[in-house]
C-alpha cells in the first residue's frame, strides 16, 4: 500500500498517509478541518533528481567545455567581420552624398 503525502493549504499541517490506489483522496485536514488538502506527489521528485544528476555531469564533461569554448570564439569572430562589413557599408553612404 503507498503512502501519501498531504499538506494542508490552510494550517499547513504535513502528514503522511496509508491508503490504497483506489481510496478516495483525502481533502479534509484532521487539525483543521477545512477542504484545504493537497496530496504531494512524491515519485515525481525522483526524477527531477535523476536530470539535475545527469545535466550535472553532462555539463562538467571536457566534451561540453569544448565546444562551449569554440560557440564562443566563432561567435566574436563573427561579431567581429560583422562590425567591420557594417561600417564599410556606413562609410560608403556618407561618402556617396559627399560625391554628388
Ligand atoms: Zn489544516
Amino acid at each position: 500500500m503507498p503512502t501519501y503525502e498531504y499538506v494542508c493549504n490552510e494550517c499547513e499541517h504535513q502528514f503522511e498517509y496509508f491508503q490504497s490506489m483506489n481510496d478516495d483522496v483525502l481533502t479534509v485536514c484532521p487539525e483543521c478541518k477545512k477542504s484545504e488538502l493537497k496530496r504531494l506527489i512524491g515519485s515525481g521528485a525522483g526524477i527531477i533528481f535523476k536530470g539535475s544528476g545527469f545535466y550535472c555531469t553532462d555539463y562538467r564533461s571536457d566534451s561540453y567545455n569544448n565546444a562551449k569554448k569554440q560557440a564562443a570564439d566563432s561567435k566574436s569572430s563573427s561579431t567581429e567581420s560583422k562590425s567591420k562589413s557594417s561600417k564599410k557599408t556606413t562609410d560608403k553612404k556618407q561618402k556617396t552624398p559627399a560625391t554628388a
